[in-house]
């Protein structure tokens, strides 16, 4: 028989105390009040708290098909309402198939909705990794894919760029798969499917040969660096960040991952265009203990724990906190940064960082680095979306002469009509969508009004 879930988040009371005080909530809302469904940050109550988690594949699927307008949640770690729905979730997050391993192939077929932060340690005791990872690795293989989730490095695509292959349940409830070598176009599109193709259920990751990465921290490099040396900069490790409060003129840390092995080493000078070496771990927000922090000064580590910034189990980032994040060309990247840091008086105070990543391009149609090297400006906000509502429109406008795609995931102001245009592949994107999903059964507002119009 089918289970019916209702999430208590945080509330140990059972099922019939919860309801209670749900109910009662006119006159009690406050201290006797159930915390609502919402996503990890907190600022996204959701619009239902209809959440069923299935255990199942025969489940999931038999779900999708009964039920006439749904959502399937992730590890819910967007700042925006591209998960919401006013109807009903699916959750996979239950399920615990054993991954797949191909060593022949090199892939690895997992899940949708396990965590990187799960299988990571696994494929390292198989002797295998990924490509890359994002800052933190608490997130869903299906959300970070949905929503074109990257780390860093030159050379690397976004999380996305892994996939070789997907099975989706689509809105009848039939199972649709798709592979590289079977429907390469068509996968392209649905990669990157921002929740609106169908319930992943299936995600097939090429894996390579496990590798050691060592990361070492720089401070206080002059933001002038920036401007004549980003090229080198960028080119000094497998993955370059770079986190600015845009207060004194300066990138407050460099963090360089250097692949171990990977040809030239980074040599870890002293001095870094600039910088001073750190001297102990640090976190990206220097206020902030380090020990979130993945283990830095240059000791060698695999690389599931050194490519995300925060480790598995502890608190990623702030945690009270909003995120926005804009991708513009690569080759536009210095003046792209000087054209936000001239805002930084109205930015500055409402931040607590900035992080600078840059992504490979890549060929899937809905991603932000579609067909174009990029550079990513991220601002990791104070939980206070007024202040930050008014400042994304002056950034945004900045950012505009370089043809900016904001992160699907995270929070921007910019208007659907503006946006779609930055997709050349939008209309093809919709064209599936509807073939797919002919009812808009995994549709939402978020959907309707940035994509399908
Ligand atoms: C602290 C923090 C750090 C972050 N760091 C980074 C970073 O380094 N780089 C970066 O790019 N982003 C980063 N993000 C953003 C994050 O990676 C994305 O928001 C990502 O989409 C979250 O995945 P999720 O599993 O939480 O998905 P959710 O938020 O739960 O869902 C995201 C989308 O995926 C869809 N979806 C989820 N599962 C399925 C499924 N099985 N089938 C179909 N659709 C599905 C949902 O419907 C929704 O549209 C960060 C977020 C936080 C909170």
């Amino acid at each position: 028989m089918k289970k019916r879930t209702f999430l208590k988040l945080g509330a140990a009371a059972g099922l019939g105390s919860w309801l209670a005080a749900w109910l009662g909530r006119g006159a009690a809302w406050g201290a006797a009040m159930p915390e609502r469904l919402h996503n990890w940050a907190g600022n996204i109550d959701y619009s239902t708290e209809n959440l069923y988690a299935a255990k199942s594949f025969a489940e999931a699927k038999e779900y999708v098909r009964k039920t006439a307008k749904l959502k399937v949640l992730g590890t819910r770690h967007c700042f925006n309402t591209i998960a919401d729905s006013k109807d009903a979730f699916l959750s996979l997050t239950e399920m615990h198939d054993d991954p797949e391993l191909n060593e022949a192939a090199r892939t690895v077929t997992v899940d949708a909705n396990m965590t990187y932060g799960k299988l990571a340690p696994w494929l390292e005791t198989k002797g295998f990794a990924l490509h890359n990872l994002a800052s933190l690795p608490h997130i869903s293989v299906a959300g970070a894919i949905s929503t074109g989730t990257h780390g860093s490095g030159e050379k690397n695509g976004n999380l996305a760029t892994a996939v070789k292959g997907l099975q989706l349940v689509t809105s009848e409830g039939d199972v649709v798969e798709m592979s590289r070598e079977k429907g390469g176009p068509f996968l392209n599109g649905a990669v990157v499917g921002l929740g609106a193709l169908g319930a992943i259920s299936e995600v097939t990751l090429e894996i390579q040969p496990t590798f050691q990465v060592r990361q070492w921290v720089y401070e206080n490099m002059p933001m002038e660096a920036v401007r004549a040396h980003f090229d080198e900069i960028e080119a000094s490790g497998y993955s370059v960040s770079l986190f600015t409060d845009w207060r004194n003129r300066n990138v407050n840390e460099v963090w360089i991952k250097d692949r171990v092995g990977g040809g030239k080493e980074f040599p870890a000078k002293p001095e870094f265009f600039g910088g001073k070496l750190a001297t102990k771990n640090l976190h990206p927000i220097a206020a902030i203990s380090a020990e979130n922090c993945t283990e830095q000064m240059g000791v060698a580590g695999p690389w599931y724990e050194r490519l995300p910034h925060f480790k598995m189990g502890f608190m990623p980032s702030a945690g009270k906190e909003l995120q926005s994040e804009f991708f513009v060309p690569r080759k536009d990247a210095v003046e792209a940064i000087f054209a936000v840091e001239k805002l930084h008086e109205k930015i500055s105070p409402h931040l607590l960082i900035t992080e600078i990543r840059t992504i490979a391009a890549d060929e899937l149609w809905m991603s932000p680095a579609y067909r174009q090297d990029s550079v990513a400006i991220h601002f990791t906000w104070q939980p206070d979306w007024p202040a930050v509502k008014a400042v994304l429109p002056e950034i945004e406008r900045a950012l505009a002469p370089f043809g900016v795609r904001p992160h699907w995931g995270k929070l921007f102001t910019m208007a659907p009509a503006e946006l779609r245009p930055r997709y050349e592949r939008l209309p093809e994107f919709v064209a599936l969508a509807k073939k797919l999903d002919p009812h808009g059964k995994f549709r939402n507002d978020f959907l309707d009004r940035y994509i399908f119009g």
